[in-house]
Order: structure tokens, then C-alpha cells, then sequence
């Protein structure tokens, strides 16, 4: 997972944003797992959907400005990213 694009603090700043929206999905409320929480029912494609992730809304990685800033889901970052359709995420 090399984002070059991003700064060399973004994962910092990601663990920030998600800490102030209590790990939970700004679009759809769904609170996901942090990375030390690893529930065994859960199978590895379940979990994927409680990966928050900080997503940038104006797609400027380079604007950190928090309000520029969301925790979502994987579900709502599909979402958003679909509807844009030119962001390659490189998976
Ligand atoms: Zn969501």
C-alpha cells in the first residue's frame, strides 16, 4: 500500500480523522474496526467492510485541512470513488 501521491505524515493524519469521528463512517454511520480489533466471526471479506478510511473530498491529497477530510467505510468510499470514476486505486 504506497501512496507516493500522499504525504509521509498521511498515515498520522488518517489515525487523527478517524479518531475524531469515533472510527465511525461520516456517510452511512457504520462504526468499523480499528486495526487492532480483529473479531473472529468475522470472516476476512466482512472485515474489509468495517475498513475505515480517510478519504479526501476534493481529491487533493495534498489538502490535509481536516475539513476537507471524511472517514468512511469501504462500502461509502466505493460509493463516492464510482461516482467520480477517475481515481485508480491501484487494486
Ligand atoms: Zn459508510
Amino acid at each position: 500500500m504506497s501512496r507516493s501521491c500522499y504525504p509521509s505524515n498521511w498515515k498520522q493524519i488518517a489515525t487523527a480523522v478517524k479518531n475524531a469521528s469515533s472510527w465511525q463512517c461520516s456517510r452511512c454511520g457504520r462504526v468499523c474496526l480499528r486495526p487492532d480489533e480483529k473479531p473472529l466471526e468475522l470472516t476476512l471479506s466482512q472485515r474489509r467492510v468495517y475498513n475505515l478510511q480517510v478519504h479526501d473530498w476534493n481529491m487533493n491529497p495534498e489538502d490535509n485541512r481536516l475539513e476537507n477530510l471524511a472517514s468512511l467505510c469501504s462500502s461509502c468510499l466505493y460509493y463516492h470513488r464510482g461516482r467520480k470514476g477517475n481515481v485508480s486505486s491501484g487494486h
